[in-house]
């Protein structure tokens, strides 16, 4: 990265570009809201540090000096973690996650917590417990969710860099939305130890970046195996970087009916969002691809199987918050009843919602009807994408159905909200990874946002095909 580059040649000071970083923010974030907390001290305390480092001729690391903008659902040593949830008050983590602990080896410089839908629920920011963040290229309009913050931070030019994490779409869809570049890694790729559990069979922690080369350095060093993460991949080594500039000559893409407008395919896809996905298609044969259609059946259901398994998974893990071990405690005459005034008062609607759902998706009775249909559907979703890509290296659509759309509009039905995850959720299903770059905008002017997905462990395809996008767009 340019800013790593200057700041380990002695070029640029990392305290500089830290404090103009931080004056973005001062002036422009009351209006957004990015960041649930900015760490102004400690992130220019490790700046000048990294300075004194290059002054005595040491090594820094590739993000030398980059301010960075972490979700508040990663811990981070003795810093408020909130998930955007009341429940959490006051809680501080006695220990870092994995990526925030790589990213600082890497010189990265963290300038804050960005906030998030609840527990990362959602697809607007707006279920946030402290306020919603608002879209930099029209505050009027949501930046996405969960990972709003992070996305929004990217898009003010606020950091160049963020971390987000993604169960359903929340690094992609919010990288659309706000017109940067996010990426979601191969399940196991990247350490989830010190993320906060939303869906554990789900969740990835992956980077937001202005541009590809960008997200590709930040995935680089967050990528790899950790012995804490008990689903981390034991031998992955991340290659993004290395294959920017490889071009998609002979590489072969199909572009998802189903998820691309097609009949049969899913609802409610925006005509000007379809025009743009279509015009990336034609720029990526025109760049030697050889491209065709094809039909991925099940990918229409991921839908109603995700909003399944994500709120089961996820009525079990959020079954720690009793008002005992964690932020807040409501006190009662009893135990129980002090954790149900402790779980009243701390959740959200949403994560109410959730919660519930997820309970009677596995009560016994419902259990093979719901929970258990949804994992049969999850493994049918396995076996069409295997298939599809024996013929296929990497595939592409649309990765929202719209643009971003305006605060409060989508709030009163739960449902308007879902359909957002549409394109993004097979690959949380499947484990895969995938890639949203911004391609173009929409009629409203808002940016629009190109997926790319590839098979597991081809982490790097979809960087590559999206550097191709990116030059074109
Ligand atoms: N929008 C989806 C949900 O609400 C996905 C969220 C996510 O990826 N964390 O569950």
């Amino acid at each position: 990265m340019e800013i790593a580059a200057a700041v380990s040649a002695g070029e640029r000071s990392a305290l500089e570009v830290v404090d103009e970083h931080l004056d973005l923010i001062a002036q422009r974030d009351p209006e957004l809201h990015a960041f649930n907390l900015v760490t102004a001290e400690s992130a220019r305390a490790e700046a000048a540090a990294i300075d004194a480092r290059v002054s005595a001729g040491e090594a820094v690391g590739p993000l030398a000096g980059v301010p960075l903008a972490v979700k508040d659902n990663m811990c981070t040593k003795g810093v408020p973690t909130t998930c955007s949830s009341k429940i959490l008050e006051g809680w501080r983590p006695p220990y870092d996650a994995t990526v925030v602990e790589r990213l600082r080896q890497a010189g990265a410089v963290s300038v804050g917590k960005t906030n998030l839908d609840e527990f990362a629920m959602g697809s607007s920011t707006e279920h946030s417990a402290f306020g919603p963040t608002r879209n930099p290229h029209d505050p009027s309009r949501v930046p996405g969710g969960s990972s709003g913050g992070s996305a929004a931070s990217v898009a003010a030019g606020f950091t160049p860099l963020g971390i987000g994490s993604d169960t359903g779409g929340s690094i992609r869809q919010p990288a659309a939305f706000c017109g940067v570049v996010g990426m979601k890694p191969t399940y196991g790729a990247v350490s989830r130890y010190g993320l906060i559990a939303f869906a554990s069979s789900l969740d990835q922690i992956g980077p937001i970046a202005a541009d590809v080369s960008g997200a590709a350095a930040l995935f680089d060093v967050i990528a790899g195996h950790d012995p804490l993460d008990s689903t981390s991949i034991g031998d992955f080594a991340p290659t993004a970087s290395a294959v920017l500039d490889e071009g998609v000559e002979g590489l072969r893409i199909g572009v998802v009916k189903e998820l691309s407008g097609g009949p049969g395919g899913v609802p409610g896809l925006a005509v000007d969002v379809l025009a743009r996905a279509a015009e990336a298609v034609e720029v990526l044969a025109a760049a030697g691809a050889l491209v065709d259609e094809v039909s991925v059946p099940s990918s229409t259901l991921g839908l109603s199987a995700y909003y399944l398994v994500a709120p089961a998974e996820a009525s079990s893990n959020l079954a720690r918050y009793d008002g005992v071990r964690y932020g807040l405690r409501v006190d009662g005459p009893t135990s129980p009843e002090m954790t149900t005034a402790t779980r009243t008062a701390g959740f959200g609607p949403e994560v109410k919602r959730r919660i519930m759902l997820g309970t009677y998706a596995l009560s016994a009775g419902y259990y093979d009807a719901f929970y258990g249909k949804a994992l049969k559907v999850r493994t049918m979703m396995l076996n069409d994408f295997a298939r599809v890509y024996e013929n296929f290296d990497v595939l592409v659509s649309p990765t929202t159905p719209t643009t971003a759309f305006e605060l409060g509009t989508r709030t009163q039905d739960p449902l308007t909200m879902y359909v957002n995850d549409v394109c993004t959720i097979p690959s949380n299903l499947t484990g895969h990874p995938a890639i949203s770059v911004p391609f173009g905008v929409g009629d409203d002017g808002m940016p629009v946002g190109v997926q790319v997905l590839a098979p597991a462990l081809h982490d790097a395809q979809t960087f590559r095909v999206a550097a191709v996008l990116e030059a074109a767009s």
